[in-house]
């Protein structure tokens, strides 16, 4: 019955992970995957995620009851208002609720879904969806997934000038289709490290909100990209500002080091509660069809880190006190080297440091220890 099965290509970044693991040499250095680590290259688990699991043990009146479809409730308006700001005036309006999903993936996959089924009233498969180029490789998939036939790339990276090419972007918002979705990169660009400035963003929204396109956020890397959760959200808020019907997927695998526990949340910006409440009753259906109800663990560690001042508190400090490199708060988590895939296989089989072949690097693998013979490595190679 499975003898036609073709082989799947393996996911390139978890590959690389594993080609690390197997590689023998002492000096091996894994640049792919972005998760904390210690100076000595160790998973690291914040303190004050320790904490709040040691809250949880402990609580006597939690229980292992099904949540409901939707979510935590605390946990999902908690991640709403660090997406969007304590005092959003969309928030005290009534018209922003949210999904608990699992991880930033399932939160673009159900919006991914939401979109297909309802968006703009249609059936949304010939609907163009936008991805920057380059991008985080699953968005193609997750939208092609749910039935979009049509996700096309929009220009942002200018591989000559090494940064933004805003003129390509704002070409190709112009010339999209109207309703259009495009999914933006809230913060901290993966895989370039490459944001737009505040001006910059300014004139994205103009375009988008005169040639009526779709906003979808994903914000992955909320405090990273300037350690500030606040700026980190700045396009995000700027566009609700605006007035944009959107959705914004939030990560917290990242920025909580919570990457097994699958915890992400969809923020539904609508129109008014009205519109909202409708969105959310699609919304149940479409999760109880894929997961039924979420997982608590990981969404009751961050509600719980979020709605407890101290905690959250420390959370906040938390990226710059730890030991490691991961404190890449003060810089973008994710850089592009240069390096060309001939070069990156170079590094790869006779350095053992492990890099995408995009040339793309993740700071989290960066150590006391190792980054000089990271330099080193990266200059033999480019001379060689
Ligand atoms: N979006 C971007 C841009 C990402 O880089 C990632 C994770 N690498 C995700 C979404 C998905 O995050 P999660 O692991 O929470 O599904």
């Amino acid at each position: 019955l499975f003898g036609e099965v073709p082989q799947a290509t393996p996911v390139a970044v978890f590959k690389l992970s594993n080609d690390f693991k197997e590689d023998p040499n002492p000096k091996k250095v894994n640049l792919g995957v972005g998760a904390y680590r210690t100076d000595e290259g160790q998973p690291w688990v914040l303190p004050v995620v320790k904490k709040v699991e040691k809250i949880i043990v402990e609580d006597n009146s939690l229980n292992h009851e099904y949540l409901p479809i939707l979510g935590l409730p605390e946990f999902r308006s908690s991640a709403s208002k660090i997406a969007l700001g304590e005092d959003s005036p969309a928030i005290q309006e009534n018209r922003v609720g949210a999904v608990q999903c699992l991880g930033g993936t399932g939160a673009l996959k159900m919006g991914a879904e939401f979109l297909r089924r309802w968006y703009n009233g249609n059936d949304n498969t010939k609907t163009p969806v936008y991805v920057s180029a380059p991008t985080w490789e699953n968005h193609n998939a997750v939208f092609a997934n749910a039935g979009f036939e049509d996700v096309r790339p929009y220009k942002y990276w200018d591989a000559e000038k090494r940064g933004l090419d805003l003129d390509g972007f704002l070409g190709d918002l112009e010339s999209a289709p109207k309703h259009s979705i495009f999914v933006l990169h809230a913060c901290a660009h993966n895989p370039t490290g490459t944001d737009p400035t505040h001006v910059e963003w300014m004139q994205v929204a103009e375009v988008m909100k005169r040639r009526k396109l779709f906003v979808f956020f994903d914000s992955a890397y909320q405090g990273f990209a300037s350690g500030c959760l606040d700026k980190d959200a700045w396009a995000v808020r700027y566009f609700v500002t605006q007035g944009f019907e959107m959705f914004c997927a939030q990560s917290f695998s990242k920025n909580f080091g919570l990457y097994n526990e699958r915890v992400g949340n969809l923020t539904i910006v609508a129109r008014d509660s009205d519109n909202l409440k409708r969105v959310l009753s699609q919304m149940e259906k479409i999760v109880r069809v894929t997961w039924s109800n979420p997982p608590s663990q990981g969404a009751r560690l961050v509600a719980i880190t979020l709605n407890t001042p101290e905690l959250f508190a420390e959370w906040l400090t938390a990226g710059s006190g730890t030991p490691g490199t991961h404190t890449t708060h003060t810089a973008d988590r994710h850089s592009f080297t240069g390096l060309n895939p001939k070069q990156v296989q170079y590094m790869i089989k006779e350095r053992s440091i492990y890099l995408m072949a995009s040339g793309r690097i993740n700071m989290c693998g960066l150590t006391t220890k190792n980054i000089d013979y990271v330099a080193e490595s990266i200059h033999e190679t480019v001379v060689n």
